[in-house]
């Protein structure tokens, strides 16, 4: 469930496999866009669907309700009011649908991720939304856990510190991550949930509209139209610019002038895109220097580097945080499937499937090291998920008999 797209993937004969849209692969990859809209002739569009009509039909199309999970948010249309959960429960079920035409088979239990910094209200409304979609939760994980899952690092037999960065649409953050005996904890995270990839095409965007304006005189930004073309044109271009060191832009009568259709061609190289981008992408350091400041850590200390989101697939965005941290990224997985994978994988081990995992245990931030290392202690011993009397650290681990969330008393 991202703020800007969401993923899916499920275990078909013991490996992980990608569920397509209805729509088909999207201009990112096989993602579903996290937007919900309601047409004026009472149709509820969900997806690509919904993302292509959102400028034509601002007010009735829902982007980013992610961020409003866990809050008392309420969408309004046709006098009607929707909560957060109602709203993602629409996605999951646009998912569980688009899941059970690709598998032919009914789609009843899901894995759903969250943001290592999610609370209990943010990740008990996750399993809500899950539930209005008719899905059976039977475990919300940490999204830096489900991509160490991706990358197979539970298999690992050393200990190991994981840096995971997540780079999406619409937000950035960090995750350092301890590893060891079958244990994921997460040690500290940060974050900046302003900054995301859609500020690199907007930084795009208004380089072409300036230099337009230099060649015809003419001021795109006050066309509602234009502005939706361009749009979608710097964020094509963007993703292009990762494969390749030039690109073509062609938006045909994009304007009139004296009565003359205008049409806009331009050539963007990646060294443009990356001109434009570097100020961005610097944001990300912060959060960076942050995370290893909590986890009392040195770039040094970091054993392995994961890159999830669309975003990373940039090459300055890896370059940098390789830059920073004097190591490479790891490499093999999609870093915009790679939390559905690990998701599919936590669910592989919840049914059996897959055997050959220890203890699964997500831990949060806020202990002190004290009484983490005792958990973990504890659940190294015990390698199992029996419920162990320990003083309660949060009254939501009475909400539920799933172990769905990170609560160490479970
Ligand atoms: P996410 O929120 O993980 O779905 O990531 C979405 C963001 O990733 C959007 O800003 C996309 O434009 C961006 N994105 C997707 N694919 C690429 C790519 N190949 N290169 C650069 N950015 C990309």
């Amino acid at each position: 469930m991202g703020t800007t797209n969401s993923a899916a993937a499920v275990m078909e004969a013991g490996r992980p496999v990608v569920i397509p849209s209805a729509e088909g692969p999207t201009v990112a990859g096989k993602m579903f866009p996290s937007v919900v809209a309601f047409t004026a002739d009472g149709q509820l569009l969900v997806g690509e669907p919904a993302k292509r009509q959102a400028t034509a039909n601002p007010e009735r199309t829902i982007f980013e309700i992610k961020r409003k999970m866990g809050t008392d948010y309420k969408v309004f249309i046709d006098g009607k009011s929707f909560t957060p959960q109602q709203i993602s429960a629409f996605i999951l079920q646009k998912i569980k649908k688009d899941a059970e035409t690709f598998l032919g088979t009914p789609v009843k239990k899901a894995v759903i991720t969250v943001p290592a910094h999610f609370n209990d209200n943010q990740r008990q409304a996750t399993k809500d939304a899950g539930e209005i979609a008719g899905l059976e939760v039977v475990r919300i994980i940490n999204e830096p856990t489900a991509a160490c899952l991706a990358y197979g690092l539970d298999k690992a037999d050393k200990e190991m510190k994981i840096l995971v960065f997540s780079f999406g649409g619409g937000t950035h953050d960090v995750t350092i991550m301890d590893f060891g005996g079958g244990v994921f904890q997460v040690l500290a995270t940060s974050g900046d949930t302003k900054t995301g990839g859609a500020d690199i095409d907007n930084a795009l965007m208004q380089y072409i509209i300036s230099e337009y304006k230099t060649q015809t005189g003419i001021d795109l930004s006050t066309d509602k139209m234009a502005m939706m073309r361009l749009k979608e044109a710097a964020e094509k271009a963007k993703i292009e610019l990762s494969n390749v060191v030039t690109t073509d832009i062609d938006l045909p009568f994009i304007a009139m002038k004296n009565n003359s259709p205008m049409h806009l061609h331009m050539t963007i190289t990646r060294a443009k895109l990356e001109e434009l981008a570097l100020p961005i992408v610097q944001r990300i350091e912060e959060p960076i220097r942050k995370v290893l400041a909590d986890a009392k850590l040195e770039p040094k200390d970091i054993d392995k580097i994961i890159l999830i989101g669309g975003q990373t697939r940039m090459p300055l965005v890896r370059k940098f945080i390789e830059d920073l941290l004097g190591k490479p990224a790891e490499r093999g997985v999609d870093p915009m499937e790679c939390v559905a994978i690990g998701a599919a994988i936590q669910g592989a081990v919840l049914t059996g499937e897959v055997k050959d995992l220890l203890l699964l245990m997500y831990t949060v931030i806020t202990w002190s090291r004290n009484s983490r290392r005792n958990i973990y202690q504890n659940n190294r011993e015990k390698h199992n998920h029996t419920h162990q009397k320990k003083p309660d650290f949060h009254n939501c681990c009475r909400l539920s008999n799933n172990c769905y969330h990170t609560c160490p008393t479970r």
